[in-house]
Parts: structure tokens; C-alpha cells; sequence
């Protein structure tokens, strides 16, 4: 068993709405009541990235003025790093704005902002409604036992457009997944998630949290279960808000 897990927040005080620093926090207490080591860095505005540095990178939401200013410095400074750590299997996990631009663009109109193309997808702002609500969707994630039900909270006006090489992460059961039309949510690719569930994701679905961290540290078997009878009502709780 690995003693460390090496995660490293991209535009942590940028991307970060929706209480997704609740995602970093369940990262490290599981680590800790499992006795492996925590090690979180910041890779911010002019940073490089050290593709391997790190096990784990995690890209979180925000606003459209801050993902403009991200969108710029992510292509310039951390795509060639981020792109060859998912080659050597690191894992990232993208929540909504920061999904949005693992994609080729995310378009407003006729501005472009560019993604960093690691993600077969791209996102139009339309002119329709935000995209607004509890989410449950299906996923079959690699190596688990059978499909199971992520379930969290989405807020975007991009719809999500996947290309013909990219794979959902999920089946819509509740809300609106990528675009509110195709009934998808999401994309995987080998260790890289991009999905649309804030919650945050993870305290509400820990089953995933220890998915990602299995995938993180190239570990074959399954992490050790904890005690997760709170973490299991959260996670009841959030598919009772979706309706189911
Ligand atoms: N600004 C993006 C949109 O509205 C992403 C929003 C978010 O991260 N919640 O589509």
C-alpha cells in the first residue's frame, strides 16, 4: 500500500465554488483514517505543472470571469503537464467550470475561451436557462463491482457537447447532465473525470472519492472500507433531494 497520496488543486482560490474544497477535505481525512499520508499542493495563475508530482489533480467550478482568466493560463502553462500526467495514469477529477475547460473550448457567443483539449468535448453557453438542480446519474466505473448511482448538484449555463471519441461518465436518471438533452453526464477517459456534480461530489458519494484514490495510486484492489454510515445517509439524502 502507498504511503502517500500527492494531490495538487488547480486555481484553488479561483475554481472553488459550491463548497468544492469539501471534495479536497474528504480526499484527505479518508487518507488519514486509512494512515496513508496527505500531501495537497496549489498549482495557481503562472505556475507550471510537474506531471510527476502528483497522483491526483483536482480542477474544481467557478464563475465565467474566473474560468477566463484560468482558461488563458491553464493552455499556456499546465496543459502539455496535465495531459502527461493522465498518459502515465495520474487521476483528475473536473467539476463544471473546470470540466468545461478539459474540453477543446468553452464558446459564449462569440467569445471562445480555449480548453486544453484532453477531453473530446466542448460547451456552448446557449441562451436557454441554467441548467439548475439535484442530479442522480448511473455509472459503471472500471474495475467495480457493477453499475452504481453518483448523485450531487448541478448549476451551469454550458451545455456539454462530447465528441465522437468521448465516453460519459453516467447515465442521467435525475436532472440535466451535460446539455439537458442528450441524457449523458460527464466524460471518462482512462483516470480524467470531468462531470457537471458539485454536492460536493465527493462527501456524497465516498465510494467514488476511494475509486479515484484506488486509480490515483495504481492500486489493483480496492482500498480497505471504512465505517461509512454517515457518509452513506449523506449519500441517501442527496438521491431522496433528486427525487428518487
Ligand atoms: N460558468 C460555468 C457555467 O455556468 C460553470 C459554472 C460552474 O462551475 N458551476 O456553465
Amino acid at each position: 500500500m502507498p504511503d502517500l497520496l500527492r494531490v495538487c488543486a488547480l486555481y484553488p482560490d479561483l475554481l472553488n465554488i459550491y463548497a468544492d474544497r469539501g471534495n479536497l477535505l474528504l480526499l484527505e481525512r479518508r487518507c488519514a483514517w486509512r494512515g496513508i499520508g496527505f500531501e495537497l499542493s496549489a498549482s495557481g495563475l503562472g505556475d507550471d505543472l510537474d506531471p510527476d508530482a502528483h497522483d491526483l489533480f483536482y480542477i474544481g467550478g467557478g464563475q465565467d470571469r474566473d474560468q477566463r482568466l484560468c482558461a488563458q493560463d491553464l493552455v499556456e502553462h499546465k496543459r502539455e503537464g496535465l495531459a502527461a500526467a493522465a498518459a502515465r495514469g495520474a487521476a483528475v477529477l473536473a467539476v463544471c467550470g473546470g470540466y468545461q475547460l478539459l474540453g477543446a473550448s468553452y464558446e459564449l457567443d462569440a467569445e471562445v475561451i480555449p480548453g486544453t483539449g484532453l477531453l473530446d468535448a466542448r460547451t456552448v453557453r446557449g441562451s436557454g436557462e441554467r441548467l439548475t438542480g439535484n442530479v442522480a446519474i448511473e455509472v459503471d466505473l472500471p474495475g467495480t463491482d457493477g453499475p452504481r448511482i453518483l448523485a450531487g448538484f448541478e448549476n451551469h449555463a454550458g451545455r456539454t457537447l462530447l465528441g465522437p471519441s468521448a465516453t460519459p461518465l453516467g447515465r442521467v436518471v435525475r436532472g440535466h447532465g451535460n446539455d439537458g438533452a442528450s441524457g449523458v453526464e460527464g466524460v471518462i477517459l482512462g483516470n480524467v473525470v470531468g462531470t457537471y456534480l458539485h454536492g460536493p461530489l465527493l462527501p456524497k458519494n465516498a465510494w467514488f472519492a476511494d475509486w479515484l484514490v484506488q486509480r490515483a495510486l495504481g492500486l489493483d484492489a480496492p482500498l480497505d472500507p471504512l465505517d461509512d454510515a454517515l457518509e452513506d445517509a449523506a449519500h441517501a439524502g442527496a438521491l431522496e433531494a433528486a427525487g428518487l
